[in-house]
Formats: structure tokens, C-alpha cells, sequence
């Protein structure tokens, strides 16, 4: 009488912690989105900071193209080697490849406008983004 007892109670609990491990392996392999947006903002990050590194003179001008690009103003258009940035109220926009239609790039040193460094920032961040997802895909 005991023995029928204990028999379905020992394979319910197998049942219960066979499916386990299989679910814990399946959310480790694809990254959340959660995951994507705070590698983008980690390599926006390091952008900036090489881009300060590199022109010490425009600090001004490269912490407002970040925030262009933080506030999703800068889009590029890849075939036509072309982008599109939103000016900081998003009332205006304008095409940037070699130049800018703004004020700015008439001024800037080297006609670097944050326009420009706008599309240069996304540019090389989503280059980083690209190395790293290969990176975090074979480790994973
Ligand atoms: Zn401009």
C-alpha cells in the first residue's frame, strides 16, 4: 500500500524540475531589449568621451550633439549617405552629409556644426554596438 503511494509522488516532483533548466538556458541566449538600449547608451558614453578627447575645443558642441542623439533627432538614411537631424526643439530639420544647411557650420571650425557631430556620434556608436553584440553572441 505504501509503495503505490510514494511511486506518483516521486515522479510529479521529476516532472516539476525537468522543464527548469531548459527555460533558464533560453532567456540567456537572446539579450532583452532592455539589455540592447543600455549597450547603446554605454557606447554612446564612450564615444563622447573619445570624441571630448579629440576635439577639446568643441565640448560644447559635442554634449549637444549627444543629447541630439539621446533624444533620437539624428537618423540616417544609409542609402544615399545621408542623415537627418532634428534641431534641439524639433521644429527644424536638416540633411547632413559632407555639410549641414545650418548657421553653424558657416562658423565652425572645420564646418563641424553639432549637426555633424550628431551623425558622427551615431555613427561610430552603433560601429561599437555592432563589435559588441558579436562579442556578447559568442559568449553567449
Ligand atoms: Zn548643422
Amino acid at each position: 500500500m505504501q509503495a503505490t503511494v510514494s511511486g506518483p509522488a516521486t515522479s510529479t516532483s521529476a516532472q516539476i524540475q525537468a522543464p527548469a533548466p531548459s527555460t533558464s538556458i533560453s532567456t540567456r541566449v537572446e539579450p532583452s531589449a532592455e539589455d540592447a538600449t543600455a549597450y547603446f547608451y554605454l557606447c554612446l558614453a564612450d564615444t563622447v568621451q573619445l570624441a571630448l578627447q579629440r576635439y577639446p575645443h568643441d565640448t560644447g558642441r559635442i554634449q549637444r550633439a549627444a543629447e541630439l542623439v539621446r533624444q533620437g533627432h539624428v537618423r540616417l538614411i544609409p542609402d544615399e549617405k545621408l542623415a537627418e537631424v532634428k534641431s534641439s526643439t524639433g521644429r527644424f530639420s536638416y540633411l547632413v552629409s559632407g555639410q549641414c544647411q545650418c548657421k553653424d557650420f558657416q562658423r565652425a571650425p572645420g564646418g563641424k556644426c553639432k549637426h555633424r557631430y550628431g551623425v558622427s556620434l551615431l555613427r561610430r556608436t552603433l560601429k561599437m554596438l555592432a563589435k559588441m553584440a558579436v562579442y556578447t553572441h559568442h559568449v553567449a
